[in-house]
Protein backbone atom coordinates (compact mmCIF):
# COMPACT_ATOMS: atom_id res chain seq x y z
CA UNK A 1 0.00 0.00 0.00
CA UNK A 2 0.98 3.09 -0.60
CA UNK A 3 2.04 5.71 2.38
CA UNK A 4 -1.27 7.67 1.44
CA UNK A 5 -3.34 4.82 1.72
CA UNK A 6 -1.83 3.50 4.64
CA UNK A 7 -2.19 7.04 6.11
CA UNK A 8 -5.88 6.90 5.06
CA UNK A 9 -6.86 3.92 6.94
CA UNK A 10 -5.57 5.84 10.87
CA UNK A 11 -7.56 8.40 12.11
CA UNK A 12 -6.35 11.60 12.39
CA UNK A 13 -6.66 13.40 15.83
CA UNK A 14 -5.85 17.28 16.41
CA UNK A 15 -4.80 18.64 19.87
CA UNK A 16 -3.55 21.74 21.05
CA UNK A 17 -0.28 20.41 21.81
CA UNK A 18 1.90 16.97 21.72
CA UNK A 19 2.63 16.05 25.44
CA UNK A 20 5.39 13.63 26.15
CA UNK A 21 4.35 10.84 26.08
CA UNK A 22 1.30 11.92 24.18
CA UNK A 23 -1.65 10.49 25.11
CA UNK A 24 -5.57 11.62 23.95
CA UNK A 25 -7.73 12.59 26.67
CA UNK A 26 -11.72 13.95 27.23
CA UNK A 27 -13.91 13.52 24.02
CA UNK A 28 -11.03 12.45 21.45
CA UNK A 29 -9.93 9.23 24.02
CA UNK A 30 -13.99 8.23 24.33
CA UNK A 31 -14.13 8.57 20.52
CA UNK A 32 -11.16 6.51 19.98
CA UNK A 33 -11.69 3.89 22.51
CA UNK A 34 -15.55 3.53 22.82
CA UNK A 35 -16.99 4.68 19.00
CA UNK A 36 -13.72 3.67 17.12
CA UNK A 37 -13.12 0.61 19.09
CA UNK A 38 -9.35 1.02 18.98
CA UNK A 39 -7.00 -1.54 20.92
CA UNK A 40 -3.47 -1.36 21.59
CA UNK A 41 -1.08 -1.76 18.73
CA UNK A 42 -3.49 0.52 16.55
CA UNK A 43 -2.01 3.78 15.00
CA UNK A 44 -3.40 6.60 14.95
CA UNK A 45 -2.24 10.26 13.47
CA UNK A 46 -1.78 13.19 15.67
CA UNK A 47 -1.80 16.82 14.31
CA UNK A 48 -0.95 19.90 16.40
CA UNK A 49 -1.27 22.81 13.90
CA UNK A 50 2.41 22.76 13.11
CA UNK A 51 2.35 21.29 9.65
CA UNK A 52 3.85 17.93 11.07
CA UNK A 53 1.87 14.38 11.42
CA UNK A 54 2.94 12.61 14.45
CA UNK A 55 2.59 8.65 13.93
CA UNK A 56 1.54 7.41 16.99
CA UNK A 57 0.97 3.53 18.39
CA UNK A 58 -1.54 3.19 21.38
CA UNK A 59 0.21 1.63 24.19
CA UNK A 60 -3.05 1.60 26.77
CA UNK A 61 -5.96 2.59 26.80
CA UNK A 62 -6.78 3.74 30.55
CA UNK A 63 -10.23 4.90 32.10
CA UNK A 64 -10.05 8.68 31.10
CA UNK A 65 -6.93 8.75 28.57
CA UNK A 66 -5.42 6.79 25.50
CA UNK A 67 -1.66 6.48 26.25
CA UNK A 68 0.39 6.47 22.75
CA UNK A 69 3.96 6.12 22.32
CA UNK A 70 5.17 8.42 19.08
CA UNK A 71 6.62 6.81 16.32
CA UNK A 72 7.54 8.87 13.69
CA UNK A 73 7.11 12.84 12.63
CA UNK A 74 6.34 13.03 8.97
CA UNK A 75 6.19 16.77 6.88
CA UNK A 76 2.28 16.90 6.28
CA UNK A 77 1.83 17.81 2.52
CA UNK A 78 -1.56 18.54 2.29
CA UNK A 79 -1.79 22.69 3.75
CA UNK A 80 -1.59 24.67 0.94
CA UNK A 81 1.49 27.54 0.30
CA UNK A 82 -1.03 30.21 0.19
CA UNK A 83 -3.39 30.92 3.09
CA UNK A 84 -6.87 31.62 1.65
CA UNK A 85 -9.73 33.39 3.87
CA UNK A 86 -13.46 32.91 2.94
CA UNK A 87 -15.37 35.73 3.36
CA UNK A 88 -18.84 33.80 3.40
CA UNK A 89 -22.26 35.70 3.41
CA UNK A 90 -24.76 33.64 5.09
CA UNK A 91 -26.58 31.27 3.32
CA UNK A 92 -30.42 29.70 4.02
CA UNK A 93 -30.23 26.75 6.25
CA UNK A 94 -27.53 23.54 5.56
CA UNK A 95 -25.99 25.81 2.71
CA UNK A 96 -23.56 27.15 4.93
CA UNK A 97 -22.68 23.74 6.49
CA UNK A 98 -22.11 22.73 2.94
CA UNK A 99 -19.50 25.91 1.97
CA UNK A 100 -17.41 25.26 4.98
CA UNK A 101 -16.92 21.87 4.22
CA UNK A 102 -16.01 22.24 0.77
CA UNK A 103 -13.83 24.91 1.61
CA UNK A 104 -12.54 22.74 3.97
CA UNK A 105 -11.50 20.01 1.26
CA UNK A 106 -10.38 23.14 -0.93
CA UNK A 107 -7.48 24.37 1.86
CA UNK A 108 -9.04 27.42 2.92
CA UNK A 109 -7.74 28.38 6.20
CA UNK A 110 -10.16 30.60 7.82
CA UNK A 111 -14.01 31.46 7.02
CA UNK A 112 -15.63 34.57 8.16
CA UNK A 113 -19.54 33.79 8.02
CA UNK A 114 -20.90 37.27 6.97
CA UNK A 115 -24.38 39.31 7.49
CA UNK A 116 -24.85 41.63 3.99
CA UNK A 117 -27.83 43.72 3.44
CA UNK A 118 -29.13 40.93 1.50
CA UNK A 119 -29.05 38.36 4.21
CA UNK A 120 -32.66 37.44 5.52
CA UNK A 121 -33.73 38.16 9.07
CA UNK A 122 -34.18 34.74 9.92
CA UNK A 123 -30.99 33.31 8.74
CA UNK A 124 -29.03 35.60 10.70
CA UNK A 125 -27.91 33.58 14.00
CA UNK A 126 -25.37 31.79 12.68
CA UNK A 127 -23.84 28.11 14.98
CA UNK A 128 -20.73 28.46 14.51
CA UNK A 129 -19.81 26.05 16.89
CA UNK A 130 -21.60 23.42 14.83
CA UNK A 131 -20.06 24.87 11.52
CA UNK A 132 -16.28 23.80 13.16
CA UNK A 133 -17.45 20.72 14.31
CA UNK A 134 -18.14 19.87 10.26
CA UNK A 135 -14.51 22.00 9.63
CA UNK A 136 -12.77 19.54 11.52
CA UNK A 137 -14.26 16.21 10.36
CA UNK A 138 -13.78 17.53 6.72
CA UNK A 139 -10.21 18.22 8.17
CA UNK A 140 -9.83 14.83 8.92
CA UNK A 141 -11.34 13.16 6.22
CA UNK A 142 -8.81 15.18 3.80
CA UNK A 143 -6.30 14.48 5.58
CA UNK A 144 -5.46 17.99 6.11
CA UNK A 145 -2.81 18.99 9.21
CA UNK A 146 -5.02 21.99 10.54
CA UNK A 147 -8.46 22.95 11.40
CA UNK A 148 -9.46 25.90 9.38
CA UNK A 149 -11.15 28.38 11.61
CA UNK A 150 -14.48 29.25 11.35
CA UNK A 151 -14.85 32.94 12.89
CA UNK A 152 -17.89 34.80 15.11
CA UNK A 153 -19.76 36.12 12.51
CA UNK A 154 -19.37 39.49 11.54
CA UNK A 155 -21.11 42.66 9.69
CA UNK A 156 -20.25 43.30 6.10
CA UNK A 157 -19.31 46.31 7.18
CA UNK A 158 -15.90 45.31 8.88
CA UNK A 159 -14.56 43.68 5.21
CA UNK A 160 -13.24 46.54 3.77
CA UNK A 161 -10.64 47.84 6.59
CA UNK A 162 -9.69 43.68 7.31
CA UNK A 163 -8.86 43.83 3.44
CA UNK A 164 -5.53 45.58 3.49
CA UNK A 165 -3.44 42.18 5.07
CA UNK A 166 -4.26 40.50 2.21
CA UNK A 167 -1.49 39.97 -1.09
CA UNK A 168 -4.76 39.16 -3.21
CA UNK A 169 -8.90 40.09 -2.41
CA UNK A 170 -11.19 38.12 -5.22
CA UNK A 171 -14.52 39.69 -5.21
CA UNK A 172 -17.04 37.58 -7.47
CA UNK A 173 -20.20 40.21 -8.21
CA UNK A 174 -22.82 39.37 -10.25
CA UNK A 175 -23.16 42.69 -11.50
CA UNK A 176 -19.68 42.62 -12.63
CA UNK A 177 -19.25 42.98 -16.60
CA UNK A 178 -15.63 44.11 -17.30
CA UNK A 179 -13.48 41.50 -16.02
CA UNK A 180 -13.95 38.24 -15.79
CA UNK A 181 -11.97 35.84 -12.94
CA UNK A 182 -9.85 34.51 -15.35
CA UNK A 183 -9.16 37.55 -16.88
CA UNK A 184 -8.16 39.15 -12.85
CA UNK A 185 -6.32 36.20 -12.37
CA UNK A 186 -3.73 36.21 -15.32
CA UNK A 187 -2.69 40.27 -15.07
CA UNK A 188 -1.38 39.23 -11.57
CA UNK A 189 2.14 38.36 -10.23
CA UNK A 190 0.70 34.74 -8.81
CA UNK A 191 4.48 34.10 -7.35
CA UNK A 192 3.85 37.40 -5.17
CA UNK A 193 0.66 35.79 -3.89
CA UNK A 194 0.70 34.48 -0.25
CA UNK A 195 -2.80 35.41 1.34
CA UNK A 196 -5.92 35.80 -0.55
CA UNK A 197 -9.40 37.20 0.40
CA UNK A 198 -12.37 35.80 -1.36
CA UNK A 199 -15.69 37.41 -0.58
CA UNK A 200 -18.74 36.08 -2.09
CA UNK A 201 -22.64 37.14 -1.53
CA UNK A 202 -25.40 35.27 -0.38
CA UNK A 203 -28.54 34.22 -2.44
CA UNK A 204 -29.69 37.65 -2.54
CA UNK A 205 -26.51 39.01 -3.93
CA UNK A 206 -24.38 42.50 -2.82
CA UNK A 207 -26.14 45.70 -2.37
CA UNK A 208 -25.21 48.73 -4.24
CA UNK A 209 -23.54 50.58 -1.41
CA UNK A 210 -22.13 47.29 -0.50
CA UNK A 211 -20.72 46.81 -3.54
CA UNK A 212 -18.98 50.76 -3.57
CA UNK A 213 -17.36 49.93 -0.26
CA UNK A 214 -15.43 47.27 -1.85
CA UNK A 215 -14.46 49.33 -4.74
CA UNK A 216 -13.56 52.43 -2.78
CA UNK A 217 -11.16 49.65 -0.46
CA UNK A 218 -9.36 48.81 -4.26
CA UNK A 219 -11.35 45.68 -5.19
CA UNK A 220 -12.24 45.00 -8.46
CA UNK A 221 -15.05 42.82 -8.91
CA UNK A 222 -15.10 39.93 -11.49
CA UNK A 223 -17.50 37.91 -13.19
CA UNK A 224 -17.68 34.24 -13.16
CA UNK A 225 -19.33 34.36 -16.38
CA UNK A 226 -22.93 33.84 -18.12
CA UNK A 227 -24.70 32.76 -15.68
CA UNK A 228 -25.65 33.45 -12.21
CA UNK A 229 -24.60 30.66 -9.73
CA UNK A 230 -26.39 30.02 -6.45
CA UNK A 231 -24.49 31.18 -3.55
CA UNK A 232 -23.30 27.91 -2.66
CA UNK A 233 -21.73 26.85 -6.13
CA UNK A 234 -19.96 30.02 -6.34
CA UNK A 235 -18.18 30.05 -2.88
CA UNK A 236 -17.05 26.37 -4.03
CA UNK A 237 -16.05 27.02 -7.47
CA UNK A 238 -14.11 30.33 -7.06
CA UNK A 239 -12.03 29.10 -4.42
CA UNK A 240 -11.58 26.18 -6.54
CA UNK A 241 -10.06 28.50 -9.79
CA UNK A 242 -7.69 30.67 -6.66
CA UNK A 243 -6.15 27.16 -5.92
CA UNK A 244 -5.81 25.75 -9.26
CA UNK A 245 -4.74 29.13 -10.33
CA UNK A 246 -2.58 29.81 -7.73
CA UNK A 247 -1.29 26.39 -8.26
CA UNK A 248 -2.02 24.50 -5.54
CA UNK A 249 -2.85 21.88 -7.07
CA UNK A 250 0.17 19.74 -8.72
N1 LIG B 1 -29.60 37.25 -6.44
C1 LIG B 1 -28.49 37.68 -7.23
C2 LIG B 1 -27.47 36.56 -7.40
C3 LIG B 1 -26.71 36.20 -6.21
S1 LIG B 1 -25.64 34.87 -6.53
C4 LIG B 1 -29.01 38.06 -8.61
O1 LIG B 1 -30.02 37.52 -9.01
O2 LIG B 1 -28.35 38.85 -9.25
C5 LIG B 1 -24.73 34.78 -5.04
C6 LIG B 1 -23.31 35.27 -5.13
O3 LIG B 1 -22.53 34.39 -5.93
C7 LIG B 1 -23.11 36.63 -5.72
O4 LIG B 1 -23.30 37.69 -4.82
C8 LIG B 1 -21.68 36.56 -6.21
O5 LIG B 1 -20.76 36.76 -5.18
C9 LIG B 1 -21.58 35.14 -6.70
N2 LIG B 1 -21.95 34.93 -8.11
C10 LIG B 1 -22.85 34.07 -8.61
N3 LIG B 1 -22.86 34.09 -9.96
C11 LIG B 1 -21.94 35.00 -10.33
C12 LIG B 1 -21.45 35.47 -11.59
N4 LIG B 1 -21.93 35.03 -12.74
N5 LIG B 1 -20.47 36.40 -11.58
C13 LIG B 1 -19.97 36.89 -10.43
N6 LIG B 1 -20.38 36.48 -9.21
C14 LIG B 1 -21.34 35.54 -9.15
Amino acid sequence: MARHDVEEEMKRFFVDKVTDPPVLSGEQHKHLSLVLRARPGDNVILCAGDGYDRICTIKDIRRNETLLTLREKVRNESEPDISVTLFMSVMKGDKNDLVVQKATELGACEIYPVITKFVQNHERVVKTERLNKIAAEAAKQCGRSMVPIVRDTINFKDIPCMLGGFDLVVFPYENARELSLKGFLTAIDKSAVKSVAVVVGSEGGFADDETLALTNAGVVPVTLGKRILRAETANIAVLSVVMYELEQWR
